[in-house]
């Protein structure tokens, strides 16, 4: 018998329900009267929600500054410039509202606002050691969990190299996170399946981590469930409110789940593929995803064959067992889930070479994943899902 051992820690207080924006205000208010809010260019905006939650505010007496500049793949430069005017400001607490890349971008200012320069010194895991301003997060897209989740993802930008940078601490989670379904409707297609993917590998990366636990375990493989049902539906009807809501659900599920587990190396992977080719991030992860699942298999083969009927209900036993044809019901349903282009990379070998040797030196990553692989099987990864 598998003996049950486990250690769970979740610091960030949930809100979840639909309507649940109009709600921060009084959330708000607990951390003080002057609120910072970090969002992105134009969807909190031009949705409306960015005045909602305005709104919000004023209604519990909550002064706020609006920061608004923040880009997808936020760069460092944002995030400084924010802190500036965060402290010009005297704010005592953040509101991120938007995607992953507000919300992360709001993690690291906090930092900055908190901690020394340069931040050059915190990439990496538990650099940190003083608590950030406290953050209220609220998600515009399911699939980040960054809403739960001690990491922060940050562009470094040199000689117009792009860079993308990890910082993993307890003090970058936030302590309450928003989540309102309402705000995920006018998702286009495109953005629904690129971050709805991005909450399915963090799902499956969790379950199959080294580090999983039976209760990480649980989580995640209900949100495998839940994205296997519901992504398919809130692509083909975006308007569809229930598929919507699971879809919020099974994300911040997944994030639960990495919080415990750490993402494996598919996620060390990916980030090149954003950071060279521009590939949004849940997408960078969905194309290397069949050929991933494929050689890791072997690694814990009943845990990837008990996850086949989540996305493929009528799989038969006899390939749910077999690598191969695992993987082609993956690239299966990534393709229900709205993931139906191979991306045509100009890509040569050279880099192809240079990204797999970045991935196989992760040593972080590699101690998370199923099985250790050798430069050579991460390099056929690239080249089989980059249809080299
Ligand atoms: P982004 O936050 O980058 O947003 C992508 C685009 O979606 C933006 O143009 C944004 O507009 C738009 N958008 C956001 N919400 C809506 C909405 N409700 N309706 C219409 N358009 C909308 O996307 P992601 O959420 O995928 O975040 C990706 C980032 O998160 C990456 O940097 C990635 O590395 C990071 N990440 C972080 C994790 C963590 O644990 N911290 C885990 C996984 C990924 P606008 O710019 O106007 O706001
Ligand atoms: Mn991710």
């Amino acid at each position: 018998m598998l003996e049950i051992d486990f250690t769970f820690h979740l610091s960030t207080r949930i809100h979840f329900g639909l309507g649940r924006l109009k709600k921060a205000g009084k959330i708000a208010k607990i951390y003080g009267r002057k609120a910072f809010l970090v969002t992105g260019k134009s969807s909190a905006k031009k949705l409306g929600f960015l005045q909602t939650l305005k709104e919000a505010l004023e209604g519990e007496g909550v002064e706020y500054t609006t920061f608004d500049k923040v880009e997808p793949n936020p760069s460092i430069q944002t995030v400084e410039a924010a802190s500036r005017l965060f402290k010009e400001r005297s704010c005592d607490h953040i509101i991120a509202l938007g995607g992953g890349s507000p919300l992360d971008a709001a993690k690291i200012m906090g930092l900055l606002v908190s901690s020394p320069p340069p931040l050059s010194q915190y990439f990496g895991k538990d650099k940190i050691e003083k608590s950030i301003p406290p953050l209220v997060a609220i998600p515009t897209t399911a699939g980040t969990g960054s809403e739960v989740t001690p990491y922060a993802v940050i562009t470094e930008i040199k000689n117009s190299e792009h860079t993308k940078r990890v910082i993993a601490s307890p003090y970058l989670c936030p302590e309450e996170a928003i989540l309102d379904p309402e705000l995920t409707l006018p998702l286009p297609v495109s953005l629904t399946s690129d971050t709805g993917v991005d909450a399915l590998s963090h799902a499956i990366e969790s379950y199959i981590s080294k580090k999983a636990s039976f209760l990480s375990e649980a989580i995640a493989l209900e949100a495998v469930k839940l994205i296997g049902q519901y992504l398919p539906v809130a692509v083909k009807s975006p308007q569809d409110i229930e598929a919507r809501s699971h879809m919020m659900y099974a994300s911040l599920l997944a994030g639960v789940a990495i919080t415990q587990t750490g993402a494996t190396l598919l996620h060390g992977m990916g980030y090149r593929l954003t950071s060279d080719f521009g590939i949004p991030h849940g997408k960078a992860n969905g194309v290397l995803l069949p050929a991933f699942w494929e050689i890791n298999f072997p690694g814990c083969p009943e845990k990837f064959s008990r996850l086949i009927p989540y996305l493929e209900e009528n799989a038969p036993l006899s390939s749910r067992q077999d690598p191969e044809r695992s993987a082609h019901m993956i690239k299966n349903f990534l393709h229900r889930a709205g993931l139906t282009e191979e991306p045509k990379l100009n890509i040569n070998e050279d880099t192809i070479l240079e990204f797999a040797r970045e991935a196989a030196e992760n040593k972080r990553r590699m101690a998370n994943n199923p099985r250790n692989l050798s430069l050579e099987e991460i390099t056929t990864i690239y080249k089989k899902s980059l249809g080299r």
